[in-house]
């Protein structure tokens, strides 16, 4: 079957705003949600359709491409999810949107949907998942431009080594939960606008577990988990850029009664430098001659991230020319090879003379070629 074209699928123009893509996007989900439309086979292979057109479309890179070359200039399973069932749709998105900015258990279907609206697809895990934790580090251009590794000390909840992170005394402690029965979900049916919905949504009483814990492990309290000091150890790629961030997953929080732990965002942050000025992954640094250097050529030592190095200036060198370094620069994030440094010449005019050299410089002032006609 030939793709349908991804503007046409959600029914926006080809310069449609990221918003309006997001609504238009909303709007289909909501349509052909599968809570509303079940066992609808048509639905769900528009509530597909919509989500991949969604996943392409809302991002500017995927977008540019499809732009250019349309459905054959994006590969599937990079690009483009090619979702199997809504359960992918489900995981894949709130993988997305899950985690860095919501404490690890919201995803982008709780702000289309309303938290809790639904449980469909979502993976019914046990405890309470842990919170994210944000990280600000600290980086030298050297460091940035060919990647380090850094060891941070923090301070995490961890998963109890003596109750195995359940919380309960011995294996034999749990009770079922009184609430729910021991289905750790409790049902509600709604009524609105749009048809009949069966909210499912987690047990309060047991967290989801159906267990309740009768006899709690001393050790954490029952919480399964314990605040600990750790040592964090982030590998930084080179040529990350000044308050870009990375996730680590999984290195967070851990959840409350074995539930899943949150994530590390690690927040880069570029220290100013002696000498460099960042321009991309180019360094600039601004070399001043004197006047006789310019003029005769030299051979000067400059600095560059990786120690001091040798130029080589030519005779009649102007003021406000670049002289390019190759690949002495910040290597580049996504791609082989390396930024340059450029030299900026200047010319060093002093402020201050002794009364020999203003007698040479009024003599010099004097000759043809020095004189500006
Ligand atoms: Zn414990
Ligand atoms: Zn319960």
């Amino acid at each position: 079957m030939a793709k349908r074209d991804y503007y046409e699928v959600l029914g926006v123009s080809k310069s449609a705003t990221k918003d309006e893509i997001k609504k238009a996007y909303r709007k289909l989900a909501m349509q052909y949600h599968p809570d509303r439309n079940p066992d609808d086979k048509t639905a769900e292979e528009k509530f597909k359709e919509a989500a991949e057109a969604y996943e392409v479309l809302h991002d500017d890179d995927k977008r540019a491409k499809y732009d250019r070359f349309g459905h054959s200039g994006l590969k599937g399973g990079q690009d483009f999810h090619g979702f199997n069932n809504v359960n992918d749709i489900f995981s894949h998105f709130s993988d997305i949107f899950g985690g860095a900015f919501g404490g690890g258990g919201s995803s982008i279907f709780d702000d289309f949907f309303g938290s809790g609206s639904s449980s469909r697809g979502r993976k019914r895990t046990q405890g309470t998942p842990g919170s994210d934790l944000r990280i600000t580090l600290k980086l030298t251009l050297e460091e940035i431009a060919s990647g380090t590794t850094k060891k941070v000390k923090i301070k995490r909840y961890e998963k109890c080594s003596t109750c195995n992170g359940t919380g309960a005394k011995d294996p034999s402690a749990f009770r079922d939960c009184s609430v729910c029965g021991g289905t750790g979900e409790v049902r509600q049916v709604s009524r609105s606008v749009f048809g009949q919905f069966v909210n499912i949504s987690p047990c309060q009483n047991c967290g989801g577990t159906g267990k309740i814990i009768a006899d709690r492990c001393t050790s954490c309290g029952g919480e399964g988990r314990k605040q600990t000091d750790s040592m964090l150890k982030i590998s930084v790629p080179a040529g990350v850029h000044n308050n870009s961030y990375m996730t680590m997953r999984g290195e967070g929080n851990a959840g409350k009664n074995g539930g899943p732990a949150g994530d590390v965002i690690v927040i880069f942050q570029e220290l100013p430098h002696e000498y460099f000025v960042r321009d991309g992954d180019d360094i600039i640094y601004e070399l001043f001659l004197s006047f006789p250097e310019a003029v005769l050529g030299t051979e000067v030592e400059v600095p560059t991230l990786t120690g001091r190095a040798k130029l080589k200036i030519e005779s009649g060198t102007q003021p406000g020319k670049f002289l390019k370094m190759r690949e002495k620069g910040i290597q580049h994030l996504n791609s082989h090879g390396s930024g340059d440094q450029l030299v900026k010449i200047n010319i060093h005019v002093p402020k201050k003379v002794n009364q020999k050299e203003k007698e040479l410089l009024k003599e010099l002032e004097k000759l043809p070629n020095i004189r500006v006609t």
